[in-house]
Order: structure tokens, then C-alpha cells, then sequence
């Protein structure tokens, strides 16, 4: 699906690509996500993303929220499926698609395979919303638009344990790990070339690093004096552990897993508050840096 996004050629403006395949893509991940019905008919599918579209555009793009042009470029790009018997027509001439889509009033949404793989699997959804905000957003500000379809907070990450029960990565959570620090590293922001200007808190960037650690984890306490279980798991099923940036980013931290911990609520009330916490801070540092490198497979490679 990377790829397939990876050859959409959306028209651009003034400043980048149009955004409307993009928001209706991430509007329909949103609905996966929530276990929302994959096939809409095309009068809920266009009051659903006519705000969305009147809402969030580049400048220069001509505003107007009609999802029947994104849709159809969407559907010719094997990303959408329309249940109608006559093809869509080619793109040219707004009105004649326009006419279409009032005609057939076509249900529609993702392709089945891509609907129960963005429903189940986190990894797999911030993959594919990186591959999104690199193709069409850029430098713009994403994360409105990703707030509005549901896409804002750490549960992006999140699978859904009562649909990933022949996960793969059940085998291998360090390609787990790594995958998701792909993700992370995409979406830094760097200090030395690119700037990303809007994006201050990286909502995806954040969810993807949050549940590495959780992946790295195993739902035990990373402070090496301690290594407790969680005391529970969440209704998704995740151990109830805090993940914590160990160095603050105002001071300097680094919102990367090599500097960031899973703790048990004893020792997260300790590094925040406790008379020891300056030394924790320091072992914690460590003990981040050294399991980041034993999961990416630095420790091997110095090792030999
Ligand atoms: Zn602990």
C-alpha cells in the first residue's frame, strides 16, 4: 500500500501537492481504526467529508469539498472501491464526474485487505499515514486534519489484540521494534538539513515511539533495579506501563526510544518526584541507550 501511494499523483498548487486524496485517505484510516463500517454509502461518504475537505487545504487549493474528484483518483489508484458496474470516467472535466457520481451514487470505501490491515495492525497504520504526510503534506502542518479524523493520539500505534491474533511480529518483536524506529527516524525533525516548522508535536512520530517502547518492554519495568510487571494491561490489551522521556525535551531530551523508558508506576512516581531522582535519571539513561541497542542489533555487531 506504500507503494501505492508512493504512485499517486495528486495535482498541485502553489506550495505542494493538493490535499483532498490525502484526507480522504486518512478520514477512511481513522474509520478503520475504529472498527467503523468499511463500505459508506455516497450520501454519508459526502456529508462526512465535505466539512473535512472545506476544512483542511493547501492555500492555493480551490476550495470546495466535494470528495468525488479525490475519489475518483483514489479508485484508479487501487485505494478505493466503488460498488458500481460502470467504470469511473476519466478525470477529465470536473462536471462530467461530478454528473457520475450524482447518477450512480456509488457506496464505496477501502479495498477490503486494506481495510482489516489498518483495522488490526498498528505498525502497519503509521506506516502508512508516514507515507501519506511525506507524499502530500510535507512541511504542512498535518496534524489538525489528523485530530479531526480521529488519528491524534497514541492509540495510531495501538493493534487491536482481539484481531491480531496471527501477528507476525508475535514472533519477532525486535523487526517489531525496528519498524516502528523506521517510522520514528523518518519523522524527526532534523536540526541539521529539513525543518518541519509546523509540526512541533509529531503525533504519529510520538505514538510510533511510545509503542516501541512498549514493544521493547515486554510489559516489564525497563529500570534495571526493578524489572517488575505491570501492574495491568489496558482494555486493548498493553501492560500499564508510563513511557517517559528520561531526559526533558524543553532541557535538551531527545524524543527518540534510545532516550525514552518504559516504568512501572512505582518507579515513575520516583524518577518524578523522588529525593534519588537525579541518579535514577542517570541509570535510566543508560539502560535506555543499552536495550535500544541490544533490540536494533548495535551490541552484536560491536560484540563481534
Ligand atoms: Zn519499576
Amino acid at each position: 500500500m506504500v507503494r501505492a501511494i508512493d504512485k499517486l499523483r495528486p495535482a498541485t498548487v502553489a506550495g505542494g501537492p493538493m490535499l483532498k486524496q490525502a484526507v480522504v485517505l486518512l478520514w477512511a484510516i481513522g474509520r478503520a481504526q475504529r472498527g467503523a463500517d468499511r463500505v459508506l454509502t455516497w450520501e454519508r461518504t459526502h456529508a462526512e467529508l465535505v466539512p473535512l475537505l472545506t476544512a483542511h487545504h493547501r492555500s492555493g487549493e480551490r476550495p470546495g469539498g466535494r470528495p468525488d474528484y479525490p475519489i475518483a483518483a483514489l479508485c484508479r489508484g487501487d485505494l478505493w472501491t466503488l460498488d458500481t458496474s460502470t467504470p469511473v470516467p476519466a478525470a477529465h472535466g470536473d462536471a462530467r464526474l461530478h454528473r457520475w457520481f450524482d447518477e450512480q451514487q456509488p457506496a464505496g470505501g477501502l479495498p477490503e485487505p486494506v481495510y482489516e490491515l489498518l483495522r488490526s495492525s498498528g505498525l502497519a497504520r503509521v506506516q502508512i499515514v508516514t507515507a501519506i504526510i511525506d507524499k502530500f503534506f510535507g512541511d504542512f502542518d498535518y496534524s489538525a486534519v489528523a485530530k479531526a479524523v480521529g488519528l491524534g493520539s497514541d492509540s495510531i500505534a495501538d493493534d487491536d489484540p482481539a484481531l491480531s491474533d496471527e501477528d507476525p511480529r508475535d514472533d519477532d518483536p525486535k523487526r517489531a521494534y525496528q519498524d516502528l524506529i523506521e517510522v520514528v527516524m523518518k519523522r524527526e525533525p532534523s536540526t541539521r538539513g529539513k525543518r518541519r516548522p509546523g509540526v512541533t508535536n509529531d503525533p504519529i512520530r510520538l505514538a510510533a515511539a511510545r509503542r516501541s517502547v512498549i514493544f521493547r518492554s515486554g510489559g516489564l519495568c525497563e529500570n534495571p533495579a526493578c524489572g517488575k510487571p505491570a501492574p495491568d494491561h489496558t482494555d486493548r490489551g498493553h501492560p500499564v506501563l508510563e513511557v517517559d522521556h528520561v531526559s526533558d525535551i524543553a532541557t535538551g531530551g531527545r524524543d527518540h526510544p534510545v532516550q525514552m523508558i518504559a516504568l512501572c508506576p512505582d518507579c515513575h512516581a520516583v524518577k518524578t518526584r523522588g529525593r534519588s531522582r537525579h541518579q535514577l535519571r542517570e541509570r535510566l539513561l543508560a539502560a535506555a541507550r543499552d536495550r535500544h541497542e541490544a533490540w536494533t542489533g548495535t551490541v552484536e555487531l560491536n560484540a563481534g
